[in-house]
């Protein structure tokens, strides 16, 4: 056993995995950027106060904070979520609005670890600040779905919901309050706890016990203000035209307390119940307010990846690779000689790859089998008497020896052109 090891809810993702996850974030980079988002880097800890904002009646605040006092004496936190940090960017930088801005990156929250819940975990998302034009809550819920899309996942379904305006919320928790205490010896011990934090999170429940009493509870529909309905109206109408299927779920209220009207979530239906919510997201016009800025609405997502490539493993999609090498030098001279060619060809644009500790040939030989390239250049004490390398196919196992010195133009016509790398004059 080493002297050390990751954390709870920590992991080391390795490669090949690692490779995925960047692939990953291209793939969403290229969607989102496709649309106008730009890329924005928030830094990883911020005053408390930032994420405080997420709300008291939410767990990731009351529990799940990575807080401390710094040197400075200041309390900061490791961001448990992106979206607060986004919104204080945008009072402390006030760009013109709209502003449309995509990360990646980890968030930080205690929560007990199990398959699909980390304690540090990545999410990639998107936000857009400065419109409420549920034409934008469009555009936004469609990117994540295009993406998902792209992956090639198929078993995700999207359900939404409008959990209405400030005003309609309150009037829903409270009537939903005094609808459960109604029933209260009918909830499981669970879903009480709940209901003296947050009645609405009682809705979350997925104990059997609790399914009934759910089942029954007021819907939010009822207490919308008509703007707040019309809004919702709008965007179920713009899903549709754009062809993106969807489920209106009015028990879908999401975990933090600052969504406002339109609120949305991706399950993937391959994956256990417990972890099937991939990605969601919602609007939350009054954060960047709360946050000290102007009053700006806002509306976005974060899909996590872990559980997004969870869904891809469970649907045989977006499959693993490892980089690919064009070539693999085999020196079994001295090694100089492969530290010279590697060095040519990555200027040139090609991939190359070597042995080290001048190995034997056929160790060597197996390292090329391993690394994936396509072909290995063989350099033996023959070839380093005549200037010359064998380039060998190792698919067909043919093989021609040419002059070093043709060794680019050969692999330029074998395995195509390769854009040379900028050098510094
Ligand atoms: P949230 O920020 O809570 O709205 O979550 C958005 C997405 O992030 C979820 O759908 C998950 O895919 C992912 N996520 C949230 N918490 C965790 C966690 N502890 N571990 C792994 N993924 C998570």
């Amino acid at each position: 056993m080493p002297s050390f090891q990751t954390t709870p809810g920590t992991r080391d993702i390795l490669p090949p995995q690692a490779g995925r996850w960047r692939e990953f974030t291209r793939i969403f980079a290229s969607v989102v950027e496709s649309a106008g988002f730009e890329c924005l880097i928030p830094p990883m800890f911020e005053e408390l106060g930032v994420f405080q904002r997420l709300g008291d009646a939410t767990d990731v605040v009351t529990k799940e904070m990575y807080d401390f006092t710094d040197k400075g004496g200041r309390h900061i936190a490791l961001r448990p979520e992106h979206t607060a940090s986004v919104c204080r960017a945008y009072a402390q930088h006030r760009p013109t609005p709209p502003w449309k801005v995509w990360y990646s990156g980890s968030n930080f929250r205690y929560e007990k670890a199990q398959a699909g819940r980390y304690r540090q975990f990545d999410q990639v998302g998107i936000e857009a600040l400065g419109a409420d034009d549920p034409q934008l809550d469009v555009e936004v819920i469609a990117l994540g779905w295009q993406f998902y899309q792209e992956l090639g996942l198929r078993d995700v379904t999207l359900l939404i919901n409008s959990l209405g305006d400030a005003g309609d919320r309150s009037r829903y928790v409270q009537a939903l309050e005094t609808y459960f205490r109604s029933r209260i010896s009918e909830l499981s011990e669970e879903a009480q706890q709940t209901l003296e934090r947050n009645p609405l999170r009682v809705l979350d429940s997925k104990r059997p016990q609790d399914a009934s009493v759910i089942a029954d509870a007021p819907s939010i529909s009822a207490f919308l203000s008509d703007d707040a309905a019309t809004h919702f109206a709008s965007v179920c109408a713009g899903l549709t035209a754009l062809d993106v299927p969807f489920t209106v779920n009015e028990r879908l209220v999401r975990g933090l307390d600052y969504y406002r009207r339109t609120t949305f979530e991706y399950i993937a239906s391959s994956l256990d119940n417990a972890q099937n919510a991939v990605g969601g997201g919602g609007r939350y016009d009054g954060l960047v307010e709360d946050l000290g800025g102007p009053a700006t609405p806002g509306i976005g997502f974060a899909l996590g990846i872990d559980r997004t490539l969870m869904a891809c493993d469970a649907e045989d999609v977006f499959a693993c690779g490892s980089p690919e090498i064009d070539v693999f030098i085999v020196d079994t001279v001295d090694g100089t000689r492969a530290t010279a060619l590697a060095h040519a060809l990555r200027q040139s644009g090609f991939s190359a790859d070597r042995a080290y500790e001048g190995r034997s040939m056929k160790s060597q030989m197996k390292a090329a089998d391993r690394s994936g390239a396509g072909i290995a250049v063989i350099i033996g004490g023959s070839e380093a008497e005549d200037g010359t390398c064998t380039v060998r196919n190792l698919s067909t196992s043919e093989q021609i020896t040419i002059p070093v010195g043709e060794l680019q133009q050969h692999l330029q016509s074998t395995i195509g052109p390769r854009e040379p790398r900028r050098r510094s004059s």
